[in-house]
């Protein structure tokens, strides 16, 4: 068996800067303040990215816990709210490519992402493809997206009664964060250039495989199932 752990953000789908908007307004109701300059969110979790925007905003840090912890539970209620009426795209291919992997008995797929699990399982609602996910390591696992692999790994073993090793575990993302949390632990990383990264800024992080998009699916099985042993 091959576990293969996804990226929602800018590898399955784009929500065209809702969760930015969202974050910025609640930094500014909880604090009077909006941050001088934009943070990157890119291949961040949310409470990563709940802790940047305290310390842009400059929130003291005697409040700074406090902040992260009410921003993040702001966050989840109101994207819950918003997702239903929101633009959400599927991004080139994606929907297909899960089908299709979805559909093989060696494959098991699982989402590893920086979202919090119920905004993760929303953002794939609102373009109809939660029902190809059942589990996976969260935002809200861990603030820090390189501590997701082994919860992954751990949840997998414990929902499919599977121990995938690292030669049997495939990430795939749209950063250098996927590419470079896939290689920290052993795993093959797939990079797709459907985010907000070209193939010249992705190729630097020596992913073992890059794609443009997921689009070409036999090009994905021969390039990432074949060489991914079960
Ligand atoms: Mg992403």
């Amino acid at each position: 068996m091959k576990l293969l752990l996804f990226d929602i953000d800018g590898t399955i789908l784009h929500t065209h800067g809702s969760g930015r908007r969202l974050v910025d307004s609640i930094f500014l109701e909880l604090t009077g303040r909006t941050a001088p300059a934009r943070i990157s969110y890119a291949g961040k979790t949310d409470p990563q990215i709940a802790m940047e925007m305290a310390h842009a905003v400059g929130c003291p840090e005697s409040e700074r816990d406090e902040v992260v912890q009410r921003s993040l539970e702001l966050y989840t209620q109101r994207m819950l709210d918003l997702l239903p009426a929101s633009k959400v795209t599927l991004l080139p291919g994606a929907a297909a490519l899960i089908d299709r992997l979805c559909s093989k008995s060696d494959v098991q797929l699982a989402l590893l992402t920086g979202n919090v699990e119920p905004i993760a399982f929303a953002k794939l609602a609102a373009v109809g493809v939660d029902k190809y996910f059942t589990f996976g390591a969260f935002g809200s696992d861990s603030p820090d997206r390189y501590r997701l692999p082994p919860i992954a790994q751990q949840r997998a073993l414990d929902i499919t009664g599977h121990l995938f090793e690292k030669d049997n575990i495939v990430i795939i993302g749209d950063t250098e964060h996927d590419i470079r949390c896939g290689r920290s632990i052993g795993a093959y990383s797939v990079g797709v250039c459907t985010g907000y990264f070209g193939r010249d800024e992705l190729s630097r992080h020596k992913p073992n495989a890059l794609f443009d998009t997921l689009e070409d699916a036999d090009h994905f099985e021969r390039t990432v199932l074949l060489r991914v042993s079960s």
